[in-house]
């Protein structure tokens, strides 16, 4: 799968940002764009000498690959020949080769770019050449990584096989398992340092009547509700993800019997309880639930926690007493999101280049986006898959336009721009109703313990950056009571780049405590409204707050320079990191 980094979208030297400044393209090598290097993986041709061979690969032999013509490197297990590779690098031969003969997997966590911008498209932007040798920047700055980018279906007509000693934590579960699968509970064996530093260690059970079966998920979280677990079963496969805190607890299982399609999952908030309710297909009993497939009963830290992750070295001490009952997976990647297939129910134009998608889940889904997260779309582009993030919105800012809720809330909204230019979105935009695109669990760090007591809030958006603030503004206008004012400030180009903007000024009508303020940056005919960018001006002007001490959150989100800029800007205004938000991957 290969995973497009959007971070600094749109790049430096866009044709966006030519449109607006002027400014052009930097051409790639002739014939070494991305493009180019998939057309090489689909050619058929022998890109590791192995004629298709898959060969268990030792250290000592891995070290013998460590020259630009033959260049072998280990990416958590995975043994890639990345000569052929080498030119189409933006990054250049000489970061590919510090990890020559070598195991490059910290190299790719440290963010040190093996990877392909493929941001830079069929051209190397400004920011792509930064990672280039000799660049006048520092490379703290220039090496941005993208967490969820993925070499896999990048480099895979490159994979030569995998390293001979596998990885230490994967192992050992399946026995202990085959116990707690015919329901025992697994035997705690958490140490007290790991209870009080950790994650409280979340256990399952399950229980059984004529026609149901009951999966119990404990997570002993207070703040569990319907949006932290995601339940997916497909055939006799059934799998929970339950997001607690900065983790994941899987459940994952090849269940004894048959099930039917759909389920209901019930929350007990006060003592963090998950019942998951299956029907049966045949009302008979079950000896046992089923049999663990891959990574059951793990705990898994989140992508966005990655850091986070890391710096707990906890969990690195207590591995060993944990292994036996329970699996603690290093790396996010290895786990990596699941996707699901939803098919497109409608799509209509919003702008004269942003549709709102519907798409809507299978009956065997259970996923509610929480606000301010967002999920990867994933399509195959020339046999490729390739995915983007997307932040999903309600149907509709106006509740009498709100289409009723379905059950289990099955309809996941997205409003997209299409660039004509674009890798993902003119594919996504040929899409007939009907199609299936696949869908990832969410992902994002904003927690909505933000808006508790929440006073003032602002609202920073350009472009599609509005998106995050859709449920935000639906959420805060209805659910906190705190909330005196929100203003939202919407930067756009022109007039008919602006998304929703009858129904934000209908909102603004009806409900007193909302101000927009359009900002148009290229107005293509007259106008009345604020004019310009993001600015020390504009913001002092509009980013009062209600009263001295009230309780302040500004959320910001757009193109990244745009966000950084304003980020600077709020922190200049005296606004403290608690209270900013600024979405970014
Ligand atoms: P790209 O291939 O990335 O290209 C976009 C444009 O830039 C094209 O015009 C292309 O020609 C030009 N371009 C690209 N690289 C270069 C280069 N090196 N030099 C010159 N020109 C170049 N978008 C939404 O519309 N809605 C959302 O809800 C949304 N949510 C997001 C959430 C997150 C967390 C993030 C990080 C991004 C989000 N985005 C959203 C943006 C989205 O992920 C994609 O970046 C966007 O859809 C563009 O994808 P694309 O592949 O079609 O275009
Ligand atoms: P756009 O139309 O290109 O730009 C919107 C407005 O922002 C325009 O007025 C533009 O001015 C201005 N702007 C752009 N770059 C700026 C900068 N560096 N400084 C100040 N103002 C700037 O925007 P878009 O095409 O919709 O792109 C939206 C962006 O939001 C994408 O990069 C997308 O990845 C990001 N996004 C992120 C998330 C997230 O959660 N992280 C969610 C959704 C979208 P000009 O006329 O000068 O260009």
């Amino acid at each position: 799968m290969l995973n497009v980094p959007s971070q600094s979208f749109p790049a430096p030297r866009s044709q966006q940002r030519v449109a607006s400044g002027g400014r052009s393209k930097v051409p790639l090598k002739q014939g070494r764009s991305l493009m180019d290097w998939i057309r090489l993986t689909k050619s058929g041709k022998d890109l590791t000498g192995l004629k298709g061979r898959l060969i268990e690969v030792t250290e000592e032999e891995l070290k013998k690959h460590n020259k630009k013509d033959d260049c072998w490197i280990c990416i958590r297990g995975f043994v890639y020949n990345v000569s052929p590779y080498m030119e189409y690098h933006p990054g250049g031969e000489d970061e590919l080769m510090r990890a020559a003969g070598s195991d490059g997997t910290e190299l790719f966590d440290q963010n040190l770019t093996l990877l392909l911008r493929l941001e830079c498209g069929g051209a190397v932007s400004s920011r792509c050449n930064l990672f280039l040798p000799g660049s006048s920047d520092s490379p703290a700055s220039a090496i941005q990584v993208h967490r969820w980018v993925n070499y896999e279906s990048m480099l895979k007509e490159c994979l030569v096989g995998r390293m001979a000693i596998k990885p230490a934590v994967l192992k050992d579960y399946r026995e202990e398992e085959n116990k707690v699968l015919n329901g025992m509970l697994p035997k705690s064996q958490v140490t007290d340092t790991l209870a009080k530093e950790g994650p409280s260690y979340p256990s399952y059970d399950w229980f059984q009547t004529n026609s149901l079966v009951t999966i119990a998920i404990y997570t002993k979280q207070k703040d569990i509700n319907l949006d932290s677990i995601i339940v997916d079963h497909q055939d006799d496969s059934f799998r929970a993800e339950t997001i607690i805190k900065d983790f994941l607890y899987l459940i994952h299982i090849g269940l004894s019997h048959e099930v039917q399609e759909d389920f209901s999952v019930r929350v007990v908030e006060s003592v963090g309880k998950i019942e998951i309710v299956l029907k049966k297909k045949e009302n008979t009993s079950w000896d046992f639930l089923g049999h663990p497939l891959e990574n059951h009963n793990s705990l898994i830290p989140r992508k966005d926690a990655e850091d986070t992750y890391m710096k707990n070295s906890y969990i690195r001490k207590n591995i060993n007493q944990r292994r036996e009952t329970f699996i603690f997976t290093f790396s996010p990647n290895v786990v990596g999101l699941y996707y699901r297939k939803c098919q497109l129910i409608s799509k209509e134009n919003v702008t004269h280049d942003t549709r709102l998608f519907c798409l809507m889940l299978p009956p065997s889904t259970h996923l509610q986006v929480p606000i301010g997260q967002h999920v990867y779309l994933k399509l195959p582009i020339t046999g490729t898959e390739i995915v983007k993030p997307y932040t999903p919105v309600s149907g509709s800012l106006l509740s009498e336009f709100k289409e009723p809720v379905l059950p289990n809330n099955k309809y996941i909204y997205f409003l997209i721009k299409i660039y004509h230019t674009g890798l993902f979105t003119p594919e996504l935009d040929r899409l007939q109703i009907g199609d299936f695109v696949s869908v990832s669990s969410p992902e994002g760090n904003f927690k909505i313990s933000k808006f508790q007591e929440l006073e003032d809030l602002f609202l920073l958006a350009a472009g599609t950056g509005f998106t995050p603030m859709v449920k935000i503004l639906n959420y805060a206008l209805t659910d906190i009571p705190s909330l005196r004012k929100v203003k939202l400030m919407f930067f756009n180009k022109t007039e008919d780049d602006i998304i929703w903007r009858s129904q934000l000024e209908k909102l603004a009508f009806k409900d007193k405590r909302l101000d927009v303020e359009f900002v148009l940056s290229a107005p293509v005919s007259e106008w009345n409204g604020k004019q310009g960018h993001i600015s020390p001006a504009l913001l002092s002007e509009f980013l009062k707050r209600n009263l001295d001490k009230s309780k302040v959150l500004v959320c910001i989100c757009g193109p990244v320079p745009f966000t950084e800029q304003g980020v600077r800007l709020l922190q200049d205004l005296n606004f403290s990191k608690n209270e900013i938000h600024s979405f970014t991957a």
